[in-house]
């Protein structure tokens, strides 16, 4: 299956299947990579002993010439040491302008190497070859960045790839937390954009859940088609792809506040989404009912949607207010109308956030 982004001259395919990775050489040849390109695969310490012997295998029997250099996986990876590290191990490995760098893994990795091939000799080629469920948001649009320790994802670029080459089967080896926190992004593109998605994933949690390869396929798709939509619509964040940030200012509070550790980024972003759909009731602009319905499809799926442990409100609320998203120190949230629907509301009431926050801690 085969989608695209559409951005003019740099428009490319996301092509989605099972047993991918094995036809990668052709499929890079197609995007207009020519073998005589150098590639450099950037992977980490789990993935690569699963799937780097054979995406190379597929590259070389193109005519490739491939490197490759590994990562400690998790997100201390995306840090200006580590960056560093992969830039000198691509100078080293003789990269020049028609070369590219291709992102074996998931968010990790694709920030990592995104950045790396936004800014190797102002930028070069990038393939996104996504092997988590979360993959499939961070791997199209073109963001990519790596931490500072002062804060995530503030050293970054757009760069869009050239292809994205999502091979399903490698979601089968994902631990099942990590399975769930994909989940959460594929849930939100349904919330965001589409209710009968979100019928649907109601109606085939449980065969989703264990994996089936079909459903799986099709989940995948239309969630990357509703962010590919939406990056196509407004590619650097001017409007519309702000709505992507459903539950993500609580989120990213509750990320920080945890230190990266006791919560992931999508078990984050579900209690987030399940407290925006009750900030949203509170309101008045979203109909009864949304609220309970968010909470029950995030449960479906394996996933918190209770206020984290020990977290005080007022903090959260401060976190919040300082988040890159956040517009001149105002709470800009999205919000939802309904199931499907959303808005971002530029100044709300940070008094009701707080007394919703303070009702479910
Ligand atoms: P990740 O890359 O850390 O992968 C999760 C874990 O699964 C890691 O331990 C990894 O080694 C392991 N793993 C990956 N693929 C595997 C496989 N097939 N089998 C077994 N283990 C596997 O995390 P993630 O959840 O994919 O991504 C999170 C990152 O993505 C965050 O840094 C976040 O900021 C970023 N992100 C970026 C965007 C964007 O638009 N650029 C969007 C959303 C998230
Ligand atoms: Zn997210």
């Amino acid at each position: 299956e085969i989608l695209r982004v559409e951005l003019g001259e740099r428009s490319y395919p996301i092509v989605i299947g099972d047993g991918l990775l094995q036809q990668a050489g052709p499929m890079l040849r197609e995007a207009g990579l020519a073998p005589t390109s150098k590639l450099f695969v950037v992977t980490d310490e789990n993935v690569a002993p699963l799937y780097l012997q054979t995406l190379k295998t597929a590259l070389e029997a193109e005519g490739y010439a491939v490197h490759s250099f590994v990562i400690a996986s998790g997100e201390q990876s995306k840090s200006l040491a580590v960056y560093e590290a992969v830039m000198t191990a691509a100078i080293s490995a003789g990269l020049d302008r028609k070369s590219a760098v291709l992102a074996l893994g998931g968010g990790v990795v694709g920030d990592l190497a995104g950045f790396v091939a936004a800014t190797y000799m102002r930028g070069i080629a990038f393939v996104q070859v996504p092997t988590t469920l979360l993959a499939h948001d961070s791997s199209v649009g073109g963001k990519v960045a790596i931490n500072h320790p002062l804060g995530k994802n503030l050293i970054g670029a757009f760069h869009q790839p050239r292809l994205v080459l999502y091979d399903t089967s490698t979601i089968r080896s994902l631990p099942e937390r990590e399975r769930a926190a994909g989940f959460a992004e594929v849930l939100k593109h349904g919330l965001i954009a589409d209710e009968t998605f979100v019928s649907w994933l109601e109606a085939n949690a449980e065969k989703l859940w264990q994996l089936d390869s079909e459903l799986l396929s099709k989940a995948i798709y239309r969630g990357c088609e509703v962010k590919a939509n939406i990056v196509s619509a407004d590619e650097t964040e001017q409007n519309q792809r702000a709505l992507l940030n459903l539950g993500h200012t609580f989120g990213h509070a509750f990320e920080a506040l945890c230190e990266y550790s006791t919560l992931n980024h999508g078990e984050a972003i579900s209690i987030g989404m399940c407290l925006a759909a009750k900030v949203a009731e509170r309101m008045g602009i979203a109909q009864a009912g949304v609220h309970d319905r968010t909470r029950r499809l995030l449960r479906q799926y394996q996933l918190p949607t209770e206020w984290p442990h020990k977290l005080d409100p007022a903090k959260v609320l401060e976190v919040m207010k300082r988040d890159k998203k956040a517009v001149g120190g105002k709470l800009a949230l999205v919000l939802p109308r309904a199931i499907g629907a959303v808005e971002l509301f530029s100044q709300v009431d940070e008094e009701l956030i707080l007394s919703v926050m303070n009702e479910e801690s």
